[in-house]
This record gives structure tokens, C-alpha cells and sequence, in this order.
């Protein structure tokens, strides 16, 4: 069992030692010096035998916080691929089962004050943050990414439960609107919570991504159904467990389990409100299956994210910055990098500084800080992240460092791979790779690098060095993507929680975070009370009379400058 304060240590029943904590985990497993990548490094450490897998305790207490009859499933971390545990899976009858209880729960959290509904949120703030040693083990163990890269799903939860345990109330609040007759009509704006909103996560935050959608949702007054990805749902429980921790009333948190197509997709069927995060593909799907339904839909996809560097960058910075959003999470990042657009005049001195950081980055798949990659989550991923570069290779492209799978550092590492020379007919031309990829394009002047970024079907996030802030809006303000990150690569914008992020063209609709984020999971109702005078003619009046007046009456209005 995961617990506060103790650095995770687990005993099954066989008495093997589970699970390691911060303390404890530092087995130097698989941690490696990436050296440049044309041949493997030799590891450093033998490869461990150190069971990850979650004490049965734990997986029984996980188990029965989900609506879930079917079969249990085995899941396994990509560190070492060895199975840390078994979930049930849920049927459609769950999923069911599962939104009675949300509808039955929900009525009544629908008629508290927002102030009180936001309560919670603040002591999961402080519980994410307490809790965070089990929350980076158990992130690292599902999805095979660095710690620091574990820690920033932590900061995120935080930050979103700070945002919304303070603006949801004037987020939410009535709203007075200047009425059709002045005075004599009061128009007022009411958001009233969809119902039950249903929740389909992708895998790749396993905690954020599984946790943060649902908390607005929740402050909004409705319940949820949650639906984790497999390979990302004991992050998800131990962040649900928190939940109830924090207070969150019995039944307004529903979790089922199964695979996309099939329990998914019923959790999206019956949802009065959709929240989905994943690939443009299944996007279009959820997108169409919501329309003919006519409920509302926040689609938050893919991205194919452009940096570009401008000739008068600092590059050190962006040197710095570039590494770190490019390979984050090992580049399985909705907004991570995957085009480097860099002006002629600096390229060459860029690339030098960008190369010498991407050759020294510390690889590992360890329970423990100090690596600056892990894993890839899968064999599926990796083999994406393979055919990318091979055919980009085969296709004429240059590898300017990696370039290849690391089977000795875990069993889904690929090195971070710079390509040259990527062209159109290329998959990772225009395709999303979503791995630790980036190729680079040199450019004259910056209308060149922003049609070159705006060159793609998708619209997500991008990036713009330059010293001249001024120049970076200009340029920002040329880009069709959500974000737009002016000398930072991605977290800035994610970052601030008072400002939405979403995705423009095939990158999505609706957006996440600040006021959008939350009224999105509303109705918004517009009571307008009228008082005396109607809009009826007047008895004694001509309707000849009374157009006329009420021309005047628009005329004063306009002149009076009211709107
Ligand atoms: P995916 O679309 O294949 O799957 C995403 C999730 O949807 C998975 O949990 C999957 O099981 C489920 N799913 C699959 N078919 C479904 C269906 N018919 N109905 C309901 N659910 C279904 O994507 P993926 O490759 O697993 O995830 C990576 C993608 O997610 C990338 O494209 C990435 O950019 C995107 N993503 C976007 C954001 C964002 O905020 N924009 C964040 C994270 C990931």
C-alpha cells in the first residue's frame, strides 16, 4: 500500500520487497550517459532484478474503487516490461451502473455552493503535493518517464486545483446583462452544470492528464465518469484516492476500465457533457459520435509543434529549452517539439549548442532523480518512433545524433534523435511521431519560419525565440496554434492555469484551463425578468406609434453608448 511519508515499500505475500520508493529506488537501474549515438554506450549497471509490481493490498483497494465486473487485465511497466498488476476490466453493463451512480450523486452536489464544491480542491492541492513520492514512482512505473518529467504532472495537478479552488466561484458566478428594455428588463446568466460528463484519458501524463480534466468538471457541479487508459490507471486510482481523501462526496467519481474502442466509447455514449485527449483519429470518431448525439465536446489531439529560433535569440537558452521540449517525456507530448526552425544566420551556432546537449543527455529508466529521459511507454510507440526515422532515413534524411532503439537501457528506449533533411513524403514530415524526434529546417526571415510552422494540418502549440518580445508577438500573433510560447518551448503557456490551451485546425476543439476550461462543462441559461412595460403594443398606442418610440429608444441607447 502506497502511503504518505513512507518512501514505498511494499511486502506481497511472498515477502518480496515491491515497489521503491525515493529513497529506496535508487538502484542505478539502466541509467546510461548518452554518448552521441552512432554506437551504443555499454550500460553502466547490470540490468536489476527489482520487482516494481504493487503490492496485492494495494491492487485489491485500487480495484474496488472501480466499477468493474469483467476480467482482470495485467499491466506492465515499460521500464523493465515486467507486470506490476492485475485491474478488472469493466462491461458496457458497468459503464451503465457506473453513470447511475454519478446521476444519483449529482443531484444534490449540483445545489451546493460552488464555494463549498471547490473545497476539496484545495486539500488535493496539498495531498498531490504531500503524496508525491508515491505519485512519481507509480507515474514512472506506468509510463517509463524521467522523474523530473514525472514531477511536472505533479506541479500541473497542483497548479490546477490552486486555479480553480479560487476562480471557479467568479468563473461560475452570475452574470448580469444589460437588458433588451433598460431598467425594465434584468438579464442574467446562470452556468448550470451539463450532468455527468464522461472523461476518456490518454496515457501519456498518467497523472495529469487522467485527473485535471475531471476537477473542473467537478467544480462545475457535475459528477464524472472517468475512464483511464490501461496503461496509465493505477496513476489514475491513487490520484481518485486522493480525491476522496480531500473530501470529494461518495459516487460523483466513477471509474471504469477498458480498452478505447469499446468502454471508451461507451463512457463518451451516454456522457452529457465529452472530455477526450488523444490522437486526431480517434478525435474525428469521438467528434461525430458526440455531434449526432448533440452533446458538447472538448477535443483536446495531436500537434506536430514548431520552435523556431530567430537570429536574435539567446541561444543558450534556447539551446537549453529546446532539449527540454523536445524530448520530454521522451516526446510523447501533446506539445512537445518535433520542428526546429532555425534562422540561416544562427543555425550553425545553434545546432552546436543543441547537439552538445542532446549527445550528454543521461538516459534511464530509474526510480530516481537525475536523468534527463526515460522510456518510451510501449512496443507500439517504439515501433512508430522506428518506421518514422527509418523511412526518413531511407528517404534521404540526415541523423544528426540518435538515431536508434536502446534495448540495453529498457526494453522501449530510443535514443534522442536529431534529423536533417526531412522533406514532404516523409512520414515524419507531416505526421505526429509522438517520440523523442525532432528534425530541423533552416530559414531565411520570419515569414518564412511561420509559413514553414504553419505548414501542417494541426495547430497545437508553438515556440518563438527572439530577444524583441515585441517581435515574438508579432510573429505569435501570425501562427494558427492554441499556444504560443514566447522564449519558453511549452510550459509557459501549459503552465498558467488562468489561460486556456487547446488546439486550433485538427489539433481539437474547446479548450482546457482557465475560464474555458471550466464553463465548458456548463449550460449557460440566460433568465431575463421583465417588469411594467412589455413588449406588447400598448393599448391607446398605434404599432406605427410604438415603432416609432422604440427606434428613439435604440437611437438614445446607441448614443448613450449602452450595449
Ligand atoms: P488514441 O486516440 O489512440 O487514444 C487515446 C485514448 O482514447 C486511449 O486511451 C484510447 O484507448 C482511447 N480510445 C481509442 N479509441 C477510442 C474510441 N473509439 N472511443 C473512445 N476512446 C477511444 O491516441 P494515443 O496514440 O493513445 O495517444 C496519443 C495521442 O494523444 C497523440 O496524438 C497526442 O498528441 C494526443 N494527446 C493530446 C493531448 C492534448 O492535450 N492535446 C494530450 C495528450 C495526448
Amino acid at each position: 500500500m502506497l502511503r504518505q511519508g513512507t518512501h514505498r515499500v511494499g511486502r506481497a505475500h511472498d515477502g518480496v520487497r515491491h515497489v521503491h520508493g525515493v529513497r529506496e529506488s535508487n538502484h542505478g537501474v539502466g541509467g546510461h550517459i548518452y554518448s552521441g549515438g552512432m554506437t551504443p554506450s555499454p550500460r553502466t549497471q547490470p540490468r536489476p532484478q527489482r520487482p516494481l509490481a504493487l503490492d496485492e493490498a494495494t491492487v485489491r483497494r485500487m480495484s474496488a474503487r472501480v466499477v468493474a465486473s469483467g476480467p482482470a487485465q495485467e499491466r506492465m511497466t515499460p521500464l523493465t516490461g515486467e507486470t506490476i498488476g492485475a485491474l478488472p476490466t469493466s462491461t458496457p453493463d458497468d459503464v451503465v451502473t457506473a453513470y447511475e451512480r454519478a446521476r444519483a450523486a449529482q443531484q444534490e452536489w449540483a445545489q451546493r455552493d460552488v464555494r463549498e464544491r471547490v473545497e476539496f480542491l484545495t486539500r488535493l492541492h496539498d495531498l498531490v503535493l504531500d503524496r508525491q513520492d508515491e505519485l512519481l514512482d507509480l507515474i514512472q512505473i506506468e509510463s517509463g518517464k524521467a522523474r523530473i518529467q514525472a514531477f511536472e504532472e505533479v506541479l500541473d495537478t497542483a497548479g490546477v486545483c490552486r486555479h480553480y479552488a479560487k476562480k471557479a466561484p467568479s468563473y461560475l458566478a452570475e452574470r448580469k446583462a444589460l437588458g433588451a428594455l433598460p431598467v425594465l428588463t434584468q438579464a442574467r446568466t446562470h452556468y448550470l452544470p451539463k450532468g455527468v460528463v464522461g472523461i476518456v484519458a490518454p496515457w501519456n501524463y498518467p497523472l495529469s492528464m487522467s485527473i485535471t480534466d475531471a476537477l473542473p468538471a467537478l467544480a462545475a457541479g457535475n459528477a464524472v465518469v472517468l475512464r483511464p487508459d490501461e496503461k496509465s490507471s493505477f496513476t489514475c486510482l491513487r490520484a481518485v484516492e486522493l480525491c476522496d481523501e480531500a473530501g470529494l462526496p461518495e459516487g460523483l467519481l466513477q471509474v471504469v476500465l477498458g480498452d478505447g474502442p469499446n468502454v471508451g466509447g461507451a463512457v463518451l455514449e451516454h456522457a452529457d457533457s465529452v472530455m477526450f485527449t488523444g490522437s486526431t483519429k480517434t478525435g474525428r470518431i469521438v467528434a461525430r459520435d458526440a455531434g449526432e448525439r448533440l452533446k458538447s465536446a472538448s477535443l483536446e489531439l495531436g500537434g506536430k509543434n514548431a520552435m523556431y529560433i530567430a537570429d536574435d535569440a539567446d541561444l543558450t537558452r534556447a539551446a537549453e529549452c529546446a532539449q527540454r521540449a523536445v524530448f520530454a517525456s521522451a516526446g510523447q507530448l501533446c506539445i512537445s517539439i518535433e520542428r526546429l526552425v532555425v534562422h540561416e544566420k544562427i543555425a550553425d551556432e545553434f545546432l552546436r549548442r543543441f547537439l552538445e546537449r542532446v549527445t550528454a543527455m543521461k538516459i534511464g529508466v530509474a526510480l530516481d532523480w537525475g536523468y534527463d529521459m526515460g522510456s518510451l511507454i510501449s512496443a507500439d510507440q517504439l515501433e512508430r518512433v522506428t518506421q518514422h526515422v527509418d523511412d526518413a532515413v531511407a528517404k534521404g534524411a540526415t541523423v544528426l545524433a540518435g538515431g536508434k532503439a536502446r534495448p540495453d537501457i529498457g526494453p522501449y528506449c530510443y535514443e534522442p534523435t536529431v534529423l536533417d533533411g526531412v522533406a514532404d513524403g516523409m512520414l515524419f514530415r507531416d505526421e505526429e511521431t509522438f517520440g523523442p524526434v525532432v528534425s530541423v529546417y533552416r530559414v531565411s526571415n520570419d515569414d518564412e519560419a511561420v509559413a514553414l510552422a504553419n505548414d501542417t494540418d494541426f495547430g497545437l502549440n508553438a515556440s518563438v525565440w527572439t530577444k524583441d518580445v515585441a517581435r515574438g508577438r508579432a510573429i505569435a500573433a501570425r501562427i494558427r496554434t492554441g499556444t504560443v510560447n514566447v522564449n519558453e518551448g511549452y510550459a509557459a503557456a501549459y503552465a498558467s492555469n488562468g489561460a486556456p490551451m487547446g488546439g486550433m485546425k485538427a489539433s481539437g476543439l474547446g479548450r482546457r484551463h482557465g475560464a474555458e476550461g471550466i464553463t465548458k462543462y456548463t449550460d449557460i441559461q440566460n433568465v431575463s425578468v421583465q417588469r411594467l412595460q412589455g413588449f406588447g403594443v400598448p393599448k391607446g398606442v398605434s404599432q406605427r406609434q410604438f415603432a416609432r418610440a422604440l427606434s428613439t429608444g435604440l437611437r438614445v441607447m446607441k448614443k448613450a453608448g449602452l450595449s
